[in-house]
């Protein structure tokens, strides 16, 4: 507590009594002190308050300086003093600090001469009142006003206050609110921010404008919205229409201040979200679609498949189907990838005008796959001829600036629900008839569970499959093929087996297919592909120059990768190229003949043999094989086989090698099993032979013991002569 507070310490007593009684009953009854001085700035007397504050011996005799000593310049304050008793002006409400033990007090003095008093002595009557209190009220009511302002302009949101006017009856019903808050709501205070996304330079421009004029596009339902929300508005987003008739966006949040049942007025901030929500959109429309063409992704197509079968009637019919494109990376690689890009922009278009007013979504799956996916089909059939509606548009000659391009394409149908009621199989269904497409050269083909009967069985063995690969279930058997004319080995064929841990061997006829419907040929044919690298290495350690042919499928060869990792394993291994052979089949090369020219001119620039497997079963005319970069063809063991009994096939072999020899080509007889068609062939003048009768395929410690062993097998490199055929 302080003496300077106009708190009760003491009584002082009047020494001289200047006026009446009844003046001094009223001084007294004053709740603030009063002090008299005498022309000399000494007190001379006090009211009650004076005497309640201070005591006698504090007060009079006093001057004020004395009085005053923790006032703030307490000299400059006498000196005010003696100038109103000397020019005889009074001073009204002067603000005086004083300060004591770190506390400070706030007083109001009037100094009043007491010369204009009826007693007429010269002199000063000082009312002092403590206004502390309300000073320190001020200043922080000053303070929190600043900091409010501050707050306010400097927001990086637009501030804003709505007065209803006159206040709405939050009684009424919600549209009729709606419409008396598009009339009466103005605005009365907002900071420049808000200004400026009005298109103002300055703030007094929008004040008063109605709400309705705030540009929102969604300006009932946003009201809606508030009102609904008890007079609230949390992050509301908003499309408007700026001053510049530019399309923004807003985010919004707002209060509404409700006082006995009326709307009063609303505070709220508005926040400009434009840029962020182009970038929040950008973003979404990448994840959801192919930069290339704008077309949906497969991420998409994936999530519409999956509203859609989700939302599927028991009798409502869906198709997916899968596009391929034939010859296109024929055209990435003559014509360069801008004009693949091309094309495959120009294909986005012509699929979705085919699509037409169909319900469907045309996606880029990636690389030169397209899918269409139709939510509502009649039957297979109609799924069929839109398939061959795509092929048509797809194969439609493409204008490129002085260029004009043919593709084909081939397009594998899935049926839901007749055949999978999944994305997934759906997918791999609409896959395997596309693949089937391609290898029969039909275009379109629908999936058909009848060619794929054993399909629950084959997707157990799928998954069986990928664990042999990484588990080391699988291995090699390598069968000699030998020279006619030395009658020595010159190479095995490395033939894949499965152990597997529970069903034992599973025949390559069961489980390759099932690879090539999957994504797990391409490691499993890499697998073999080094195994083989690998063990030819290993024998020309050892001093045998044996060659090892690999078979391949239809998917390794129209495969980028293929051509990549020959090369590495060759480096890798350091095996000369021409100890590596590739076995391929004619209809391979036929599901895409140019594409697979390309590769096949790629695997023979690496050194690499390649022969025509099977050959003699699939379409292809030996004068179209002369155009490929093969050096071998094996003739089927169908042929073989009968050909001693069977004059007609016997035919067959001997044309067969003679016009092949014509083209420059070797000529292997698969399926020898007797010493006799051994023996004709050699005199058929065929240049290798494979089969049971000279060797079964082995593990390679058999092979091995044969190759030492056997008839048949080779002298060590330094002593025999240079093997193959
Ligand atoms: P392919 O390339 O025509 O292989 C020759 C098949 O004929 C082998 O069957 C072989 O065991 C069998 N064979 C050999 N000599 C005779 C014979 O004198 N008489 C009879 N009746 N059969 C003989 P396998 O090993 O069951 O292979 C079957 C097919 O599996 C192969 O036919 C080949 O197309 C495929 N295959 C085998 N290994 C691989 C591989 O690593 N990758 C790929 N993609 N396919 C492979
Ligand atoms: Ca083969
Ligand atoms: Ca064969």
């Amino acid at each position: 507590m302080s003496e300077h507070s106009l708190r009760p310490t003491g009584e002082i007593s009047g020494k001289k009594r200047p006026q009446d009684q009844g003046q001094r009953t009223l001084l007294d009854a004053i709740r603030s002190v009063i002090l008299f001085c005498d022309k000399w700035g000494v007190i001379r007397e006090g009211n009650y308050q004076a005497r309640q504050w201070r005591s006698q011996e504090e007060l009079i005799g006093k001057n004020f300086l004395e009085m005053a000593l923790h006032w703030d310049d307490p000299a400059e304050r006498q000196r005010e003093l003696m100038q109103v008793i000397r020019t005889g002006k009074p001073v009204w409400g002067s603000r005086e600090r004083a300060e004591e033990h770190g506390v400070e007090y706030w007083f109001s003095v009037d100094k009043i001469p007491t010369r204009i008093n009826p007693t007429g002595d010269d002199g000063v009557m000082m009312v002092i009142s403590d206004i502390t209190e309300s000073v320190h009220r001020e200043k922080a009511l000053q303070d929190s006003e600043a900091r409010y302002r501050a707050y306010i302009a400097n927001s990086a949101d637009a501030i804003w206050r709505y007065d209803v006017v006159p206040p709405l009856d939050v009684s009424l019903p919600v549209e009729e609110q709606i419409d008396l808050l598009i009339q009466r709501s103005v605005l009365v205070e907002c900071n420049e921010r808000l200004a400026r996304l009005f298109g103002a330079s300055h703030v007094d421009d929008v004040i008063g404008m109605q709400i309705y004029r705030n540009g929102s596009l969604t300006n009932r339902h946003d009201l809606y919205t508030f009102i609904t929300n008890n007079y609230r508005l949390e992050d509301r987003e908003f499309a408007r229409i700026n001053h510049k008739g530019e399309r923004a966006y807003m985010q919004s949040s707002a209060m509404g201040i409700v006082e006995n049942g009326f709307l009063q007025r609303a505070w709220g901030t508005t926040r400009d979200v434009t840029q962020q929500k182009r970038y929040l959109d950008r973003m979404k429309y990448l994840a959801n679609h192919d930069v290339l063409t704008s077309l949906p992704n497969r991420s998409l197509l994936y999530r519409r498949m999956e509203e859609q079968l989700a939302q599927r009637k028991p009798e409502q019919k869906m198709a997916l189907l899968l596009i391929d494109l034939d010859r296109f990376k024929e055209i990435n690689d003559t014509l360069g990838h801008s004009t693949g890009d091309k094309v495959l922009k120009l294909l986005g278009p012509r699929l979705e005008a085919e699509l037409g007013d169909t319900p469907g979504m045309v996606a880029r799956l990636g690389g030169d796959e397209f899918a269409i996916f139709l939510p509502n089909i009649r039957n297979s059939q109609q799924a069929a001829v839109f398939g061959h509606r795509f092929l048509d548009s797809v194969c439609q000659v493409f204008e490129l600036e002085g260029f004009r391009t043919e593709i084909s394409a081939s397009v594998g149908v899935a049926i839901c629900p007749d055949q999978a009621e999944d994305v997934g199989t759906l997918m791999r269904y609409a896959d395997v008839a596309m693949y089937h497409a391609k290898v029969s050269l039909q275009g379109v083909a629908i999936y058909d569970s009848e060619h794929d009967p054993h399909s629950a069985k084959r997707l157990e063995l799928m998954g069986a499959l990928g664990r042999a690969i990484r588990e080391n279930e699988l291995l090699l058997h390598f069968q000699p093929k030998v020279n006619l004319k030395t009658n020595r080995v010159y190479a095995v064929e490395a033939l894949l087996r499965w152990n597997h841990p529970e069903i034992g061997f599973v025949p390559p006829i069961d489980f390759i297919p099932i690879a090539e419907m999957s994504n797990l040929i391409y490691p499993m044919t890499l697998w073999v592909l080094e195994k083989s690298v690998a063990q030819a290495k290993i024998w020309l350690e050892h001093g045998y120059e044996i060659g090892i042919a690999v078979n391949l499928s239809a998917r390794n060869l129209l495969d980028d990768r293929i051509v990549h990792d020959l090369d590495r394993l060759l480096k890798q291994y350091q095996l000369p190229g021409h100890l590596l052979e590739l076995e391929i089949t004619e209809s391979m090369i036929m599901a895409d003949p140019n594409r697979a020219q390309t590769a096949l001119a790629r695997i023979n620039a690496l050194g690499v043999g390649l022969s025509i497997d099977d050959f003699g079963t699939g379409y292809s005319s030996l004068a179209y094989l002369k155009r490929l970069p093969v050096q071998t063809l094996k003739i089927d063991y169908s042929f073989i086989r009968g050909m001693i009994d069977n004059d007609q096939d016997q035919i067959i072999v001997n044309s067969t090698i003679h016009l092949a020899h014509n083209l420059g080509l070797r000529v292997v007889a698969e399926g020898v099993e007797t010493q006799a068609v051994y023996d004709r062939l050699s005199e058929l003048g065929c240049d290798n032979a494979q089969g049971y009768y000279i060797g079964r395929p082995m593990p390679v410690d058999e092979t091995e013991a044969w190759l030492n062993g056997s008839v048949w097998g080779v002298a060590k490199s330094d002593t025999a002569p240079s093997p193959a055929g």
